[in-house]
């Protein structure tokens, strides 16, 4: 098959590399360089964890350990490390039967997870002293979880799609996809060019080219902050791990000292509804609430130097699982993305989630992500339960 793909982000870089591994030709189409600027999964880092999948443990974690495979697996490839794995923390409040941590530290215990520990606060205190946290605090550690390198990772993965003979595109925005008996037509302004099947994978843009899609996806403001700290070594790892605190509350969550000199911290809540092309610029606002928080719960982090805020955008379902299926009303244009907050780090397992939906092959771990009556239900996602999160009722 002739494929194009639209959209150089994980979600269109990934089904670049495993379509055309299935001998398939593929263009891909960017508004940008690669990685583009704007694009979500152009960022100096995202986590990579298995817990807090209670909302379905079956597909997401089967999906996370493939995906930490693959990854090592680009990283041979590349002669290039962008997966790092330093171990996770979450500071949770209630850690109980019908809690998403709980649920999910169930799962993996039962699954034969061995690197899982649940730390009273005066053990975790001393383990993490960096951390300030209450008597009546719980802190799970994962060590299997960590982060990646994602902007750059993008970036190194087109090397492999290009070495599989992917045609990448730089800056040329697709203006319109449309479909015939004949095939599907990818517009660029006045030029068109036909393909067997297209891909759409184009974050936040999707709505412009699909509005059905568009319509049911929330596209909010996310914001990050990210600080220069005195005592390095205190924040890095294995002293320091990727962290999280309440993440069914504030969200707050954080990196250990990154390649760029300095550590990052974003909060996971919905922001407000925003443009796909809305400023990607920080706040004075979230710089202080930022600081606020740090002081409360990591005082020398707080006394650091804040290099820059960041903002980026979320596309977000109505239930929070990705949308990995044919675009309502089209037989050859494929809808990709939905990351939700959480997409990235599945980059090593969802091309193939892509490419079996392009070639029609049943997939059990794809069906989470087809359409089906999934935006005609009422949403599951709110502030305080994502769907991903949530336990299912059993
Ligand atoms: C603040 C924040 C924190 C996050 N943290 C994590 C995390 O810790 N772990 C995790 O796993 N995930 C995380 N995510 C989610 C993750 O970043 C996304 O799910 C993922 O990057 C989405 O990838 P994508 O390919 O769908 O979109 P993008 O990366 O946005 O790529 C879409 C691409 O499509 C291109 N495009 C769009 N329209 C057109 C067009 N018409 N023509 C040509 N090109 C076009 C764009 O230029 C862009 O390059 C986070 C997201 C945010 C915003």
């Amino acid at each position: 098959m002739n494929v194009a793909i639209v959209g150089a982000g994980i979600f269109g870089m990934a089904a670049a590399i495993e379509i055309s591994g299935r001998g398939h030709t593929v263009t891909v189409f960017d508004q940008g360089s690669v990685p583009y600027e704007n694009a979500a999964s152009t960022d100096v880092s995202k986590g990579i964890r298995r817990m807090w999948y209670a909302g379905d443990n079956e597909t997401y974690v089967e999906l996370v350990e493939s995906a930490a495979a693959k990854w090592r697996h680009w990283e041979r490839i590349l002669e290039e490390s962008v997966y790092h794995q330093t171990g996770g923390i979450s500071i949770i409040d209630s850690f109980g039967p019908g809690t998403p941590m709980y649920e999910s530290w169930r799962y993996l215990i039962a699954r034969g997870a061995t690197e899982i520990e649940v730390m009273t606060a005066p053990k975790a205190r001393k383990r993490f002293p960096q951390f300030v946290i209450d008597d009546e605090e719980t802190v799970v550690h994962d060590r299997w979880s960590g982060y990646i390198e994602s902007g750059h990772a993008v970036k190194i993965l087109a090397r492999i799609a290009r070495d599989q003979g992917v045609i990448i595109t730089e800056e040329t925005r697709v203006t319109e996809v449309t479909e015939s008996s004949t095939g599907a037509t990818v517009k660029v302004g006045e030029v068109e060019a036909k393909y067997d099947r297209i891909v759409v994978a184009a974050g936040v843009w999707v709505g412009r080219l699909l509005p059905t899609i568009g319509e049911n996806v929330k596209v909010t403001h996310q914001e990050m902050l990210l600080i220069e700290v005195e005592d390095e070594p205190l924040f890095s790892p294995p002293n320091m791990p990727v962290w999280g605190v309440d993440p069914d509350g504030e969200g707050w969550y954080g990196f250990p000292l990154l390649r760029e000199g300095c550590v990052k911290v974003s909060k996971e809540p919905l922001g407000e509804v925003v443009d796909p092309d809305f400023s990607r610029g920080g706040t004075e606002e979230f710089r202080d609430e930022t600081l606020e928080f740090l002081r409360g719960r990591i005082p020398k982090m707080a006394d650091g130097r804040v290099v820059s805020g960041r903002t980026c955008l979320y596309t977000t379902t109505p239930d929070d699982h990705f949308v990995i299926d044919w675009a309502p009303g089209y037989e050859s244009v494929l809808v990709a993305g939905g990351g939700s907050g959480h997409g990235f780090k599945f980059g090593g397992s969802i091309g193939s989630l892509i490419s079996d939906a392009l070639e029609d092959r049943d997939n059990p771990l794809g069906r989470r992500f087809r359409i089906g009556d999934r935006f005609t239900k009422t949403p599951t996602c709110s502030q305080e339960s994502r769907g991903f999160a949530t336990p299912r009722e059993t």
